[in-house]
């Protein structure tokens, strides 16, 4: 028989349950930079900038060109479940944003210091919100919204400590900027570290983008995928089998927009390689895969990293077929004779 006394049982603080649950979204300074690309892309942004002190430990500020929230929305913007991207499960079931689940500020804002500033198109100035004192001032900017994240995990301790060094947690907010810089072309990003600009990806073509944030080597080594079945459109670019690597570092596959990592996508594009890999070696590829919202689940995990598609076995066939056509392509312009 257990022989401690039995605890009756309580409803958790308020502060205590959004500590808990930050501890899903929240796990390095790379989730922040991830989660507040995501608001910024979602309110229209043109332009991401990204300013990170000591890894983006000691902070982490984003700033867009985007629509801005009204201040007397600010409040709400960093309650739990507080969102203004869906309204009822129809609109879950084909939502197109990143965001839809309302926790990412309130999250962030029980492991950090928070503040927001941010102005709407038409606004006579900007609103400046600090998240610990609920102080709302007057503030100057123009159009868009800065948030700034400063101190993570300074008051978990115990979470602190995974933190790695500045550098490996600079690496990984970096890749995070990058998955993001990849999928939207259309924006432009820059990264700052330590007041120096470490990174920039102008606003361009998709090709450009490609080009700019994989490198050349990757795009000489690589060939084009292009496929279009039913609801699905494939595309982005395959690297060569002799070009394939001993980490899989450069593997970026995106459902409608979204970054994800996906067993059954890997397999279809690995399957497509068939015995041209040596052992171990891990092939490039960034894929796009654009399909009906209604055929894919994106609320499966709180940072949306893994989907469940309605027919997988379609994408699986599909992703390969791709894959395969992209690779026999580049074979038949080497003038060999497609492997068969
Ligand atoms: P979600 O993105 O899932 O809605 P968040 O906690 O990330 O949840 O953000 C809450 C709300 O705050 C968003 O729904 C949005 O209305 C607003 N918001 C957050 N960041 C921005 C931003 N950069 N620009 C405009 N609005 C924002
Ligand atoms: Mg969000």
């Amino acid at each position: 028989a257990p022989d401690a006394p039995r605890r009756a049982i309580r409803e958790l603080p308020d502060e205590l349950i959004s500590q808990i649950a930050a501890g899903e979204v929240v796990e390095r300074p790379a989730s922040v930079v991830r989660e507040l690309v995501d608001n910024a892309l979602d309110a229209g942004a043109t332009q991401v900038n990204v300013k990170l002190m000591a890894g983006g430990v000691r902070a982490i500020v984003v700033e867009d060109d985007g629509l801005g929230i009204p201040p007397e929305e600010l409040p709400l913007a960093l309650k739990r479940h507080a969102t203004s991207k869906i309204r009822s499960l129809e609109e879950l079931e084909s939502v197109a944003t990143m965001g839809f689940r309302g926790e990412a500020l309130a999250a962030i804002s029980s492991v950090a210091e928070m503040a927001i500033a941010t102005r709407c198109e038409g606004a006579p100035h900007a609103h400046r919100l600090e998240a610990r004192s609920g102080e709302l001032k007057i503030a100057a900017r123009s159009r868009g919204t800065s948030v700034e994240v400063r101190e993570l995990f300074f008051s978990t301790p115990a979470r602190r400590k995974f933190l790695k060094t500045d550098a490996t947690e600079l690496a990984h907010c970096l890749e995070s900027v990058r998955r993001h810089a990849l999928a939207r072309p259309d924006v432009g990003f820059a990264v700052w570290h330590e007041g120096k600009l470490v990174e920039q990806w102008r606003a361009g073509s998709a090709e450009q983008r490609l080009l700019d944030v994989l490198g050349e080597d990757f795009f000489g080594s690589s060939r084009a995928v292009y496929a279009e079945a039913g609801p699905l459109r494939i595309y982005g670019r395959a690297g060569l089998p002799e070009a394939a690597r001993s980490r899989s570092d450069m593997q970026y596959v995106y459902v409608n927009g979204r970054y994800v990592r996906d067993k059954l996508i890997a397999h279809g594009i690995r399957s497509a390689y068939e015995d041209q890999l040596h052992g171990s070696r891990q092939p490039s590829y960034v894929l796009f895969i654009d399909i009906a919202p209604d055929r894919v689940d994106v609320n499966v995990h709180p940072t949306k990293i893994e989907v469940r598609f309605r027919d997988g076995r379609e994408i699986h066939q599909q992703v390969r077929y791709a894959v395969q056509d992209a690779l026999a392509l580049s074979r038949a312009q080497a003038g060999e004779a497609p492997a068969e």
